[in-house]
């Protein structure tokens, strides 16, 4: 393959980077100099070095050159001496036994020079074969070295003090050999040795120096340099791991730093990719978990809204899209859930989601904006031109086949609530909380329809809002009232209870100044914003109170029955309420009885099987309110600690002219004999109610037919004026 051709542009480029190395290096150099200065490690080992350098030549100063300068300059010294001698030597002495050296001379000779005293000696004279010496002459002070005979001739003599040096000196003459030994001012050698340590401790120093000095610049340039580029990388990498800002490394990636320094720079760069790559993977997750439903798939309702606000825009043309929007709530999804289990659920609620996708246009968005809750927002065309056709087309897909999972079908149904943009609303916010408002009202009207965003509707969401701002009012201000409805045995016809139930007189501008407000309206209002906890508590201590008034002072032992709200269960600790609200009063626990309906079973069912137990442990009697209406519970009603069941009043109403409901009431009359439970009816009206019930086997009734709710006086009036005779009521 033949490589392109480099032009000059190229040489250019080539060029550049070179120059651009270059001061790269110059500038890291002039950096290093001035940081070598500063670094410690430098200094530590500057400081080793020098001292090792100083060490090594003081050694060599002390052991080696100081030895061989001294002995230099002694040998110089001796070697002045005799020059000085020889000339004074009488050579053609005869007469051995005479000294060679004359008085008078010797005298002249120690001023003149540094000797200053002489011994001599000759061979013995005795014994002419023989080697010992005799001394013949001494000038100036005795010396220390004295000679005994020829041998050790080399020996010399140093005062402690080096300033003097003694010598033995062999001469020859005519007449035989003489021995001097001479002794020699040696005080300048001293003071020469001072000198020359000093100068040469001077020079070594400088020595040090400049070794260090280098080793310093040396050790900048190929170790510190290097280390400080790395750390910087590395300091860098720690600040900013993801995105460091790392030079390009100016070393030889061939020698050891260099590359190490290349590796850290991989190591940091390989980390800032994993790093990005994690955080943007983390990105991704964090944007499918905050935008998106993890079950269905579907945008979740902050993206909903989102693209609500998008699409309703003003566009290029002054103008807005027209779209409607759906609510979507599954219709009992909450049974199915607890029956079959959270598998299934999940199972219909993707299966939900698949089909609505499917079923509309790719212009349409589909969300889960909760539990089993879904909305979707499509744009209207010629094709679908209003929000209930799109609603329409949804209440089919989800309706018209049922769902299989696991080998079962279920058939699920679902409330819609529609609203148009901008008809509606023009806000898009405005246009999905229609959508819910609509909704609702499809539920209220008891769900399985579609229903379409009305004002009204919002007006009646309004007025909900202003009862349960007056209810807390009327809470505060104590404008609820309790009245109490007898309860009678159907054998007996004995007054054998009452049921306590909340009157709301709201005080108005009225001519009456007042309105009443049934329970049935502002209970549900209590219920949903959790004001029927206190609401409950406040009944039931009024009750019980009402009830021991009863008890002690007008010898009417009857029981209470309180009115216990589902929402109650799950908010509140009931039991522990319960049992303290009996005991600061001293009413007898068997004496009261709570009524609840059968949608607390559609909640937390252990919670309540608990809650329940726990209640009949404190004795109060238990009683299922409204039976046969809720959800059916007879599966659990053996697991119930339960005593009373309450057959509600409209199959009582009807029983007489429904077969229907005169046979759920018969069958609810069986069920309680079969397990052993009273049966209540209530709502009976009329004598033809009562005598159903009688000939059924009812135990005891409620209604009109006996006694409104009244006042607690009133009520005091009747049960003690009451006759004990059910056929007294004649009201038909
Ligand atoms: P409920 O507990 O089923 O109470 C019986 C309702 O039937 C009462 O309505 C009572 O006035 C009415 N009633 C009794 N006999 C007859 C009759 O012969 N014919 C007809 N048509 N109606 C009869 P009320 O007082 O309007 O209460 C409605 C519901 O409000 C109660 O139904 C109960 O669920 C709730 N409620 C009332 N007071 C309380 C309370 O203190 N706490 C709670 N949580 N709910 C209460
Ligand atoms: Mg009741
Ligand atoms: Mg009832």
């Amino acid at each position: 393959m033949l490589s392109k051709p480099a032009t000059t542009n190229d040489v250019h480029v080539s060029e550049k980077i070179k120059q651009n190395k270059f001061l790269k290096f110059k500038d890291s150099l002039v950096s290093s100099r001035a940081q070598i200065w500063r670094s410690w490690t430098s200094w530590r080992i500057a400081a080793v070095v020098f001292m090792t350098i100083a060490l090594v030549q003081t050694c060599m100063l002390i052991f080696a050159t100081m030895g061989d300068f001294e002995s230099r300059r002694l040998q110089d010294l001796r070697e002045s001496g005799r020059a000085a001698i020889m000339p004074l030597i009488n050579t053609n002495m005869t007469e051995i036994l005479q000294s060679p050296l004359k008085e008078t001379e010797v005298n002249r000779l120690f001023q003149a020079t540094k000797i200053n005293g002489i011994s001599v000696y000759t061979l013995g004279l005795m014994s002419p074969n023989s080697d010992r010496l005799e001394l013949l002459a001494q000038y100036g002070d005795p010396l220390i070295l004295s000679l005994i005979d020829t041998k050790n001739l080399n020996r010399t003599f140093r005062s402690s003090d080096g300033n003097t040096y003694e010598f033995i000196q062999r001469i020859s003459t005519v007449s035989g050999s003489y021995f001097m030994v001479i002794r020699m001012d040696s005080t300048h050698i001293q003071e020469q040795l001072f000198t020359f340590v000093i100068e040469t401790i001077k020079i070594m120093l400088l020595m040090s120096l400049f070794v260090t000095t280098v080793l310093m610049i040396a050790l900048g340039r190929w170790l510190l340099e290097p280390i400080l580029f790395m750390r910087d990388n590395l300091m860098e990498a720690y600040k900013n791991p993801e995105n460091p800002q790392i030079k390009d490394s100016p070393f030889d990636p061939n020698d050891e730093i260099g590359s190490a320094i290349d590796i850290a720079q991989s190591l940091i760069r390989q980390n800032a990719a994993n790093i990005s790559q994690i955080r943007s993977a983390a990105e991704d997750k964090i944007h499918k978990l905050a935008y998106y439903d993890t079950l269905t798939g579907l945008p979740n309702r902050t993206l909903f809204l989102q693209n609500l606000a998008e699409k309703s825009k003003i566009k290029a043309d002054g103008k807005t899209e027209r779209f409607g929007v759906v609510t979507i709530d599954l219709d009992h999804f909450k049974d199915v859930n607890d029956s079959m289990g959270h598998n299934v659920g999940d199972a219909i609620l993707r299966g939900v989601g698949k089909r609505l996708s499917s079923a509309l246009p790719d212009t349409a968005i589909v969300s889960r904006s909760g539990e089993d809750e879904f909305a979707v927002m499509m744009p209207l065309s010629t094709d679908i031109n209003t929000a209930r056709d799109v609603a329409e087309r949804i209440a089919g897909v989800i309706k018209n086949e049922p769902f299989k999972v696991f080998n079962e079908t279920f058939q699920i149904r679902s409330s819609i609530g529609v609203s148009t943009f901008p008809d509606d609303a023009t806000d898009p916010d405005q246009v999905l909380k229609n959508a819910d408002i609509a909704l609702n009202r499809a539920k209220e009207e008891g769900r399985d329809r579609i229903k379409e965003y009305s004002e009204d509707f919002d007006r009646a969401v309004q007025a909900r809002f202003q009862m349960l701002r007056d209810l807390r009012d009327a809470m505060e201000h104590e404008e609820l009232q309790l009245y109490y409805q007898p309860q009678l045995d159907l054998r007996t016809g004995e007054i054998i209870g009452a049921e306590a139930l909340l009157r709301w007189w709201k005080k108005d501008n009225s001519k009456e100044g007042s309105t009443f407000i049934s329970p049935g309206e502002f209970i549900p209002v209590a219920e949903q914003s959790g004001l029927i906890v206190p609401i409950g508590e406040w009944v039931m201590k009024r009750a019980c109170t009402t009830a021991k008034t009863w008890h002690t002072d007008h010898n009417l032992d009857i029981r209470i029955a309180i009115n216990v709200s589902a929402h109650q269960f799950s908010q509140s600790d009931i039991c522990a309420f319960t049992q303290r609200t009996l005991e600061e009063i001293g009413i007898d626990p068997h004496k009261v009885e709570l009524e609840v309906t059968e949608s607390v079973f559609m909640d937390d069912i252990q919670h309540t099987i608990q809650t329940l137990q726990n209640l009949h442990a404190i004795g109060v009697e238990l009683a299922i309110d409204d039976f046969g209406t809720g959800y059916s519970s007879l599966s659990y009603l053996r697991q119930f600690p339960i005593d009373r069941l309450k057959i509600d009043q409209s199959f009582i109403r009807n029983a007489l002219n429904d077969q229907d409901d005169a046979a759920i009431a018969r069958t609810i009359i069986a069920l309680g004999r079969a397990l052993n439970l009273k049966v209540i009816a209530e709502g009976v009206e009329t004598k033809e109610h009562e005598n159903f019930l009688v000939a059924e086997g009812c135990d005891e009734v409620q209604g009109f037919r006996y006694c409104r709710p009244i006042h607690e006086d009133d009520f005091l009036k009747f049960a003690l004026g009451y006759n004990g005779k059910l056929d007294s009521f004649n009201n038909d």
